[in-house]
């Protein structure tokens, strides 16, 4: 892909988007040229995206774009960074100007919704595979890490967890629902919103803080085994949107869904309780909302209790089968 590579980023990665005040070099030499602010850490984090495991065959281009970007933002938010820089390696299997424009047109429009600057990247012939490594920072020692949650410690997730499990069995035909149902589950499985702003505020609230990206059990797990505790989580307070409710009658299923379902990219954090009143004021102005849904005990392990105060037995097989 020599000329053709070229034009290829000259016409669709060259000077697009958001252009920052700390780009002191950009797309176009061997290296970019970047500025970390004083007092600030780098937060960097890579994904890769390949198509059919991370996101149905099919997907409109423009959704895979913005896809790519997302799942990096939502890292960043994971750990209260604000987001500044990308770089993208591609593989493409053809230089398809169709995909391309739609690509990276779902690209920008996300990256300058976070003033993300794309500063480089690397483009070559191959199996389509799409890298993308996420540039933010945070103030020295002020990142949100898995580690530090403590017993005692409330759990709260924000969002509704589970909707992009259910719209991934909507795109794969296994489930059919309302028009305005699978509109909606089928956007929070293609066009997830990462919660950066829930993350830059959770700054000295939160104890630890995890992006659910594997399902909200298997998430929360890694803080929990991190930090050393175990949890107990109360089903009834799980959030569920609408359309979960509508297309999932049996509350056990819907609890599978939002415990074990991936792809959801909300934001699962633990908080001391002496800042409740805190994080309660966070929740009420957020626009994804967040809900206490447990609380951090000594006892490793994740316990799941039913609405009427009896603990779920063999939780684990259930949410092991649907989450792989
Ligand atoms: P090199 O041979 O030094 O790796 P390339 O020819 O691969 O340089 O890339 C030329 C310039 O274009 C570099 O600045 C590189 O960062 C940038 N670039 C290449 N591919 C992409 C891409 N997909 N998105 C953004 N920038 C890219
Ligand atoms: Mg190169």
């Amino acid at each position: 892909m020599s000329l053709s590579e070229f034009n290829l980023i000259e016409r669709y990665f060259t000077a697009r988007g958001v252009q920052r005040d700390d780009v002191a070099l950009g797309v176009g030499d061997d290296c970019a040229l970047l500025r970390v602010p004083e007092g600030m850490e780098l937060a960097v984090s890579i994904d890769a995206l390949v198509e059919g495991v991370h996101y149905p065959v099919g997907t409109d281009a423009a959704a895979v774009g913005h896809k790519t970007l997302a799942v990096g933002l939502s890292d960043l938010a994971a750990m209260g960074a604000e987001p500044a820089w990308a770089t993208l390696a591609l593989s493409l299997p053809s230089a398809d100007e169709a995909w391309l424009q739609g690509f990276s047109a779902g690209l920008f429009s996300l990256a300058n919704r976070f003033h993300v600057q794309l500063v480089g990247g690397d483009t070559v012939r191959g199996p389509l595979v799409i890298s993308m490594q996420l540039h933010g920072f945070v103030p020295r020692g002020a990142a949100l890490r898995r580690d530090g949650a403590r017993v005692g410690d409330l759990i709260y997730v924000t969002g509704t967890p589970g909707d992009a499990g259910l719209g991934l069995e909507l795109a794969q035909g296994k489930r059919s629902g309302n028009d305005a149902d699978v509109r909606y589950l089928r956007a929070r499985l293609d066009r997830p919103e990462p919660r950066v702003a829930a993350g830059r505020q959770l700054r000295g609230i939160a104890s630890a803080a995890i992006d659910v990206s594997d399902g909200l059990a298997a998430d929360l797990g890694h803080i929990l085994q991190r930090s050393g505790v175990g949890a107990r989580l109360e089903l009834a307070q799980l959030p569920q949107s609408p359309a979960l409710q509508n297309l999932l009658p049996d509350a056990h299923e819907r609890w599978r869904y939002a415990l074990g379902a991936g792809d959801d990219y909300e934001l699962c954090f633990t908080v001391p309780r002496a800042r409740r009143a805190a994080v309660e004021r966070l929740c009420a102005k957020l626009e994804c909302g967040c809900h206490v849904i447990g609380h951090v005990e000594a006892e490793p392990g994740l316990r799941l209790y039913q609405p009427d105060g009896t603990l779920l037995e063999n939780a684990r097989h259930g949410f092991d089968h649907f989450g792989g």
